[in-house]
C-alpha cells in the first residue's frame, strides 16, 4: 500500500467503496488523514466497513470541514449530471479528485525515482498495459501494475528508486488526476464511446489529451494516430518531450508503425529496429499490432533494446478472454474471446482468423450483428446460444450456415465435432460472442472460463502454451 501523507490530520471523504474506494481509504488512514467514507449501496458500506473502514453518512456531513472528496472513477463527475456527492462538495468549494490524483501528489512529495509509465485510450488499454509491464520485466525491471486494470493504484507497492509503475488509467481517472505527471505515456486511440459519460467527443477526446500533461523534458509521449481525434492531439503536443507516433499500415516520421505483421520503429525517418510479430498467437489481428507498437514505443522510452522487446513480445501470455488462445486438438485452436461483448470487438476478432467455427449469442447488444457482414465468408458455420438465437438467426439468414445450440457446452461440442473435419490448415473455434453474458453467466469472465473448462475437457485437446518471438 502507498500511505497518502498529503492531509495528515484533516478530514477527506472518499464516495465510492468498491476496489479504489476502499484502498484510498485505508491509505487516507495510514498516512494520517481522517476518513469520511460512503456509498450508495448498503452491500458496498457492509464491505468496506468488514475491511476497517470508517463509514460516514456524506449526505448530511458539515462539508466545510472536508479537505477533499476523493471519488471513484464509476461515480458520475459530469455527464448526464454530477453525483449528488459532487455537487454539495463543490457547493461548499471542496475539490473533486480520485485515488490516481493521491497517487500523483505523494509521488511528487516522495520524488523517489520511481518511474511512472500511463496507458489510455478507447480501446486496447489493458492489454498493451499488460504488454508495457510484461516487457519491461522481460528487461529485468521490477513492475507495478494496476489503475484501471487489477489493483487499484493505492494497493501498489511504495515507491522505490527501482520501480517502475505500469498504470491503465480511463478517461474517468484522467478527469479526476490534474497532478498527473508520468515519464511516458501513451494515448493508443479514441473512438465514441462512453459519451454517456462525458458529453461531447470533443469532451472526451480533451480529457484523454491530459494524459501528456506533466510530461518531464525527457519523457515521451507516444500517440496513436490512426483516428482523426489522435492526429489531431499529435499535432498539438507542445513537448519538449519526445513525441513517438503509432500507425497501423502507413509509415510515421518518428515512432513505431506496423504492417503485415511487422514492427518498424523509426526515428526522423531512419529505420531504427524491426520485430515481427509472426506466429505470436496473443498479438493477432491489426488491433493487437497498434498494442504492440505503443507497447514498443513505451519500452524502448524507459530503455529496452529491440531484441529485449523482441523476446517480450514472442512470451506475452495475452490477457484472459480476450482472444485467448486456449487449446489446439490437431489443427484446431480454440479461442476464448469473452470480453467480446458487441460486434465492434468481434469485428477485431473476425478480422483475425479465416476458418471460423464462430460460436455467438448471449444477451443482444442494440444493433445485434450489424456491421460484421463483411466476415461472414470467413465463417464456416455460426452456433447460437442464448437470448441472442433467434434474432441472430435471423441476422445471418442464409449468408452464413447456422445452427442453434441453445448453451455453450453444446455449442462448443457441435463446433469442435465440425472443424475436426474442416481441410484448412488452421480451423478455429471462436467464442466471441458480440452480447453481454448476463442471461447464462455472472459475467463475461465466468462465461469465459466456462468455455475453457469445457474445451479442456475434449478428447484429444492439449492447452496452448505463449509462443517465442524473433527480432527481425
Ligand atoms: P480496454 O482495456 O481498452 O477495454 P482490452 O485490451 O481489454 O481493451 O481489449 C478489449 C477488446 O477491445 C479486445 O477484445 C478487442 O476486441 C478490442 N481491442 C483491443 N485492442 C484494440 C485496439 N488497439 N483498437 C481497437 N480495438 C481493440
Amino acid at each position: 500500500m502507498i500511505p497518502v501523507t498529503t492531509f495528515p490530520g484533516r478530514d477527506v471523504a472518499v464516495f465510492g467503496l468498491g476496489l479504489s474506494g476502499i484502498a484510498a481509504a485505508h491509505a487516507l488512514a495510514t498516512g494520517g488523514a481522517r476518513v469520511l467514507a460512503w456509498d450508495d449501496t448498503q452491500a458496498s458500506r457492509d464491505k468496506a466497513a468488514a475491511q476497517g473502514v470508517t463509514l460516514h453518512d456524506l449526505s448530511s456531513a458539515d462539508w466545510s470541514g472536508i479537505a477533499a472528496l476523493v471519488l471513484a472513477p464509476g461515480i458520475p463527475l459530469t455527464h448526464l449530471e454530477p453525483h449528488w456527492s459532487v455537487k454539495q462538495a463543490q457547493a461548499a468549494g471542496v475539490e473533486v479528485i480520485g485515488d490516481t490524483e493521491l497517487f500523483f501528489r505523494e509521488r511528487a512529495k516522495e520524488d523517489s525515482g520511481a518511474k511512472v509509465v500511463v496507458i489510455t485510450g478507447t480501446n486496447g488499454k489493458s492489454t498493451t498495459t499488460a504488454l508495457t509491464a510484461h516487457l519491461l520485466e522481460v528487461g529485468g525491471r521490477p513492475v507495478a501494475l494496476g489503475g484501471n486494470i487489477g489493483h487499484a493504484v493505492l494497493d501498489l507497492p511504495q515507491f522505490s528508486p527501482s520501480l517502475t509503475y505500469v498504470l491503465e488509467l480511463s478517461t474517468f481517472q484522467i478527469d479526476l488526476s490534474p497532478s498527473l505527471a508520468a515519464d511516458a505515456a501513451a494515448l493508443l486511440n479514441v473512438t465514441p464511446d462512453h459519451l454517456d459519460r462525458h458529453g461531447t467527443i470533443e469532451n472526451y477526446a480533451a480529457i484523454k489529451a491530459r494524459v501528456f500533461d506533466g510530461l518531464p523534458a525527457d519523457g515521451t509521449a507516444v500517440i496513436g494516430v490512426d483516428d482523426d481525434y489522435c492526429r489531431a492531439i499529435a499535432d498539438s503536443l507542445p513537448g519538449p518531450y519526445a513525441v513517438k507516433r503509432i500507425a497501423v499500415g502507413h509509415p510515421v516520421e518518428t515512432g513505431v508503425w506496423a504492417k503485415d505483421g511487422m514492427l518498424t520503429e523509426v526515428e526522423k525517418g531512419v529505420e531504427r529496429g524491426r520485430v515481427g510479430l509472426d506466429g505470436i498467437g496473443s498479438l493477432r489481428g491489426a488491433h493487437n499490432w497498434q498494442n504492440a507498437a505503443t507497447a514498443y514505443a513505451l519500452a524502448r522510452s524507459q530503455g529496452l533494446d529491440a531484441s529485449t522487446i523482441a523476446k517480450g513480445l514472442g512470451t506475452f501470455a495475452g490477457l484472459a478472454h480476450r482472444m485467448e488462445q486456449v487449446a489446439r486438438a490437431g489443427q484446431v485452436l480454440f479461442v476464448n474471446d469473452s470480453k467480446a461483448t458487441n460486434a465492434d470487438a468481434t469485428a477485431k476478432a473476425l478480422a483475425s482468423f479465416t476458418d471460423i467455427y464462430w460460436i455467438v449469442g448471449g444477451r443482444p447488444k442494440a444493433g445485434g450483428l450489424a456491421g460484421l457482414e463483411p466476415f461472414f465468408p470467413r465463417i464456416a458455420r455460426a452456433y447460437l446460444i442464448g437470448e441472442a438465437a433467434d434474432e441472430f438467426a435471423a441476422q445471418l439468414g442464409a449468408d452464413v450456415d447456422h445452427v442453434q445450440c441453445g448453451t455453450l457446452d453444446r455449442a462448443i461440442e457441435a463446433a469442435a465435432a465440425d472443424a475436426r473435419r474442416s481441410r484448412g490448415p488452421e480451423p478455429v473455434v471462436l467464442l466471441s460472442p458480440a452480447c453481454a453474458s448476463y442471461d447464462q453467466f455472472a459475467n463475461f469472465e465466468a462465461r469465459g472460463k466456462s468455455f475453457r473448462d469445457i474445451v479442456i475437457r475434449l478428447p484429444g485437446v492439449s492447452p496452448v502454451q505463449p509462443t517465442q518471438g524473433r527480432a527481425a
